[in-house]
């Protein structure tokens, strides 16, 4: 076996013993190579299941929390997207294997230029990396289908709510940013009517309000 099929093997073995099991979760993460979202001497770490440093002070989530996240929000290929925290733009690329259309948007541009660049190389033309305050999601394209957010608030921020459409879900993490998160599952059962699920214990940057000086 080649030392790429063994990597290959190794990281999809870690997404399955952490309870990543969809076959079409486990394929999008097995066609997206995670080493072009990670820079300089980290990208020799791409394949372990670790979060991984990028520019802005930000981090690269762990695969495997990529991938139940992932899981959780559960995707069809009609769906509209946000994601708020492009940070690297994995995530957005793995989510763009599996939806209609991507909006994922980061509060520092240069993460945003730098995303661009790579999912234009990967011939993602269906995701729009845009700089903006996801804090009140992204109301010109509202409602959406599904919402993902990679930044940890106190609490599910009220225009993400209000931007899901009715039968919609929304993933995130919420709690106190400096300590242990939950991930939730919101699904949007009503006008006003929504379903908290507790997922797991989760541990992300804070979701930030207003935009970043990079
Ligand atoms: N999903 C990313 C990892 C996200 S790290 C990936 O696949 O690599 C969290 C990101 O959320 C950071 O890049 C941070 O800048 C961004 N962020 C924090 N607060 C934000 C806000 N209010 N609006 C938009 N992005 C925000």
């Amino acid at each position: 076996m080649t030392r790429d099929a063994e990597r290959t093997m190794q990281f999809l073995f870690a997404l399955r013993s952490a309870g990543v099991t969809d076959p079409r979760v486990l394929s999008a993460m097995e066609r997206i190579d995670r080493a072009l979202f990670v820079r300089g001497v980290f990208a020799a770490r791409a394949y372990e299941d670790v979060p991984l440093p990028i520019a802005c002070g930000q981090t690269i989530s762990q695969p495997s929390v990529v991938g139940l996240m992932t899981q959780a929000l559960d995707v069809s290929p009609r769906d509209k997207v946000l994601e708020v925290g492009t940070g690297s733009g994995y995530q957005a690329a793995i989510l763009a294997l599996l939806a209609r259309r991507v909006y994922t948007v980061d509060r520092f541009r240069s993460l945003v230029m730098q995303a661009r660049t790579i999912f234009e190389a990967l011939g993602l033309h269906t995701i729009t990396a845009l700089v903006a305050d996801g804090s009140h999601g992204l109301p010109d394209q509202a409602p959406f289908d599904r919402i993902l957010v990679t930044a940890a608030a106190e609490d599910p921020p009220g225009p993400l709510l209000a931007q899901l459409r009715i039968g919609g879900i929304m993933v995130l993490p919420v709690g106190q940013s400096d300590t242990v998160q939950t991930l939730l599952r919101v699904t949007r059962k009503g006008e006003r009517a929504f379903d908290y699920d507790e997922l797991r214990p989760v541990r992300f940057v804070p979701l930030v309000e207003g935009l970043g000086q990079d």
